[in-house]
């Protein structure tokens, strides 16, 4: 028996009657006939999409790749950008080694600090399965460096502006005028270092250094302070002392007159006593000390506010002079 087939039925040859009968196929037959067809346009069209998959790419994939490509320019452009903030950067940190805080004496920085960057490459490891992980994990650790030097560079300044706001009250409390306005000074001063002595006539060291005027000249404290002393001191007669903080204390002798009590605050320029001629003293004068902490410095590296280049030049001579000193 021979099985001939069209689209819907069957014919089948029977020789006994020598004519094909027609037969109509089973559900299950059909089925299997449905499923044959699906199973065959399946894998054609699988093929098909492969073969386009390999050759062609889908819009969502070209979208992505041009994506791609516009990051990838992105971070190139970042990563030029990042460098030109590093020259920037590099500059301030010149400056401030340099520049800044070499005025304000501050400590350097070392290198190795301001430079230091993040240890190892492991750090980076998250990146490294990305495409163009190079540019990504260089960009990174560009960032980073960046971050932590600002960092540094920002601490810095800070230190500096805490420097620079002490440096302000320092440079108001520091001895920086003569203690008796130059119209009032008479001939001479004698200054700091061996002297003779006016009364015994032998060589003495000479602690400060002597004004020449007349009784009832005014003098002032030469920096912001507290009187710390305003009394009767053996040789020094009437004698005022000011602590002006920072390891500096002056001190006014041989006055006529006090003007200022312990424990009074006193700014630079103001009235303290009168010239006089009280204690150890060979004519009305004003000895004046600079004691930097604790030791007597000469009074007259302590004028500098109040002095031009010519007359600090001048009462530098005088103070230097192996004159006759008057205690
Ligand atoms: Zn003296």
């Amino acid at each position: 028996m021979e099985l001939h087939r069209t689209r819907k039925s069957y014919y089948l040859y029977d020789p006994n009657t020598l004519s094909y009968e027609r037969v109509y196929p089973s559900t299950k037959d059909r089925i299997f006939t449905i499923i044959r067809h699906l199973s065959t346009g399946i894998i054609v069209g699988l093929i098909i999409f492969f073969v386009m998959m390999r050759f062609f790419e889908s819009p969502t994939e070209s979208q992505l790749r041009k994506e791609n490509k516009l990051l990838q320019t992105q971070y190139e452009v970042l990563s030029l950008r990042l460098n030109n903030a590093f020259d920037i950067l590099n500059d301030i940190q010149q400056r401030d080694e340099n520049l800044y805080r070499a005025i304000f004496q501050a400590t350097s920085i070392p290198e190795s600090i301001r430079k230091l960057g993040f240890g190892g490459a492991n750090r980076y490891e998250y990146l490294m399965s990305l495409p163009n992980s190079d540019l990504v994990v260089a960009t990174t650790q560009k960032m980073d460096m960046i971050t932590k030097q600002l960092y540094v560079q920002s601490n810095s300044l800070e230190e500096l502006v805490n420097i620079g706001k002490t440096q302000e009250e320092r440079a108001k409390c520091i001895p920086a005028i003569q203690p008796l306005a130059n119209k009032d000074l008479k001939h001479t001063a004698s200054g700091y270092g061996m002297r003779i002595d006016p009364i015994y006539r032998t060589p003495r060291f000479h602690g400060g250094m002597d004004f020449a005027a007349n009784i009832g000249t005014e003098i002032y404290a030469t920096g912001n302070g507290v009187v710390t002393f305003s009394g009767w001191k053996q040789d020094y007669g009437n004698c005022v002392m000011v602590d002006h903080g920072f390891g500096y204390v002056t001190l006014y002798g041989h006055m006529s007159a006090f003007k200022a009590r312990v424990g009074q605050k006193v700014t630079r320029g103001e009235v303290i006593g009168l010239v006089g001629s009280t204690g150890k003293s060979t004519g009305p004068h004003l000895h004046y000390e600079v004691i930097v902490h604790g030791r007597r410095d000469s009074p007259s590296k302590y004028y500098f506010m109040d002095l031009t280049p010519e007359e600090y030049d001048h009462m530098i001579q005088i103070a230097e002079n192996h004159g006759q000193v008057m205690d």
